[in-house]
């Protein structure tokens, strides 16, 4: 049996981002248990690419998260430079396909600077101005965003999980955590096909599935765990340049924690389009419903807590089968696009791109929750409804976890400016 002051649940972006500031920045040993046999195999790898400007956060409910982004940005530059990870300068229009959508662009030009970005790195334009910018796109008005970048979080993850362990960290991979029991003043953790392990303090960054570990710690009573898979549809090649930058449409469920699908340009210069938002049964279902057991055992999950109130929402349910339309079909995905890109035609994307899940996490009353949650009790630490722009802040938001251990007693500041190529204090906003 192996004992570690902290053990980590996941080796996706956040696990690593939490193992880094753990080995760095404290006075602990630790351990990060990865039920792939591989870190970032899942939401990690699977996702845009899109290191996101706040803009469209609102400062009043996801102030914590902007701040981690704004300090994330420069962070994740420095780390793909010296990893050799892609990066890729390219900005993004967030358009208003109506004219009743101007009001958000205006509320969002006004929410980056709120948020700490430049005043100059979001600018109101007109329907002419898109044009003159990008030929092939329609709006009546957009919001042009410069800073945003793309590149690619799973070699980013795998540098920063290389830098945990130089600075002492443990990766375990091929342990899927099955259970937590106490044991006396510290926590066994069942790790499948491998040996048990003590910590005195777990940190569950487990992703799609940290409801289940959450439970396993006695976190998160009565909430439940909803599964979108995201679905991208590549261009062929000829039809990549159609449009230079990112384009993202004003979101039509401002409810709901996510965007509706945009045109990318990923780091390596290819064009997709998506991701949609389709209801999947479980936290790894890439392509199906995720089986006949998972949607019943997902039903009878959904129908008993809180999220029982969705399945009677008139607009959940018919957001819920217009995704599915564009799962299902090419056309009806494309003709999304076509709102801003009216060129687009099915035939021009011949490929799907690669599939990632998003969980957000419904409350005991029934409501998405807004923000990432955080439940500390004692020797353990949950994060859930850790979703986009998730990846972007990670550095930044890990390390505000990590203080606030400290704070709590969980956790010893090593004291100093710590190890790596990281530091707290700019990570905190105080560099
Ligand atoms: C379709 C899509 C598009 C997105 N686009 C963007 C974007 O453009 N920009 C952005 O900033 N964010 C984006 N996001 C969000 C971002 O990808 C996530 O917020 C982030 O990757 C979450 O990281 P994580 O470490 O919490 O989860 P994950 O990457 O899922 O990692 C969790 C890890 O825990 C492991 N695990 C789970 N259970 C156990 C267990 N019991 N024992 C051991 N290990 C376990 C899993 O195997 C996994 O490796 C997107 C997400 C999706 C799905």
């Amino acid at each position: 049996m192996a004992r570690f002051d902290v053990a980590i649940v996941g080796a996706g972006v956040l696990g690593a981002c939490v193992a880094y500031w753990v080995s760095s920045a404290c006075r602990a040993s630790a351990c990060v248990l990865e039920a792939g046999g591989a870190p970032a195999m899942h939401a990690s790898s699977r996702n845009t690419g899109v290191v996101h400007s706040p803009f469209y956060l609102d400062p009043a409910s996801r102030g914590e998260m902007a701040a981690s982004m704004v300090a994330s940005r420069p962070m994740w530059e420095r780390m793909a430079r010296r990893s050799g990870a892609p990066w890729r300068e390219v900005g993004v229009l967030e358009v208003a396909v109506e004219d009743a959508q101007r009001g958000a662009l205006e509320r969002h030009a006004r929410w980056g600077p709120q948020n700490g970005m430049a005043e100059g790195d979001v600018e109101l334009l007109d329907g002419r101005a898109v044009a003159a910018l990008e030929p092939n796109v329609r709006a009546a008005a957009a919001l042009r965003c410069r800073t945003e970048a793309a590149t690619d979080f799973a070699r980013l993850t795998r540098a920063v999980l290389a830098e945990a362990e130089a600075a002492g960290a443990t990766v375990a991979l091929g342990h899927d955590v099955t259970a937590v029991s106490h044991a006396g003043g510290a926590r066994a953790l069942t790790a499948r096909g491998a040996a048990r392990i003590e910590a005195g303090l777990v940190i569950n960054c487990a992703g799609a599935r940290s409801l289940q570990v959450a439970r396993m710690l006695g976190h998160a009573a009565g909430h439940t765990a909803l599964h979108f898979r995201g679905e991208y549809w590549r261009a062929a090649g000829e039809h990549a340049g159609m449009v230079g930058t990112s384009v993202y449409s004003v979101p039509r469920y401002p409810e709901y924690p996510f965007l509706d699908p945009h045109w990318i340009v990923r780091a390596d210069g290819r064009a997709e389009i998506g991701p949609n938002a389709v209801p999947v049964a479980a936290p790894e279902a890439y392509s199906g419903t995720g089986g006949a057991r998972a949607v019943a055992s997902k039903l009878r999950d959904v129908a008993s807590g809180g999220a029982a109130r969705l399945l009677r929402d008139p607009a959940f349910l018919r957001m819920a089968v217009g995704e599915w339309r564009s799962s299902l079909s090419r056309s009806a995905m494309v003709s999304r696009i076509r709102a801003f890109v009216p060129g687009a035609r099915a035939r021009m994307f011949t490929q799907r791109g690669m599939a990632g899940i998003r969980t957000p996490i419904v409350t005991p009353a029934g409501k998405m929750a807004p923000e990432t949650m955080v439940e500390v009790s004692e020797g353990a630490c949950s994060v859930l409804n850790y979703n986009s722009p998730g990846a972007t802040g990670a550095p930044a938001w890990a390390a505000r976890l990590v203080r606030r251990l400290c704070e709590g007693g969980h956790l010893a500041p090593a004291g100093g400016a710590g190890r790596g190529e990281w530091s707290m204090a700019e990570a905190l906003g105080q560099g």
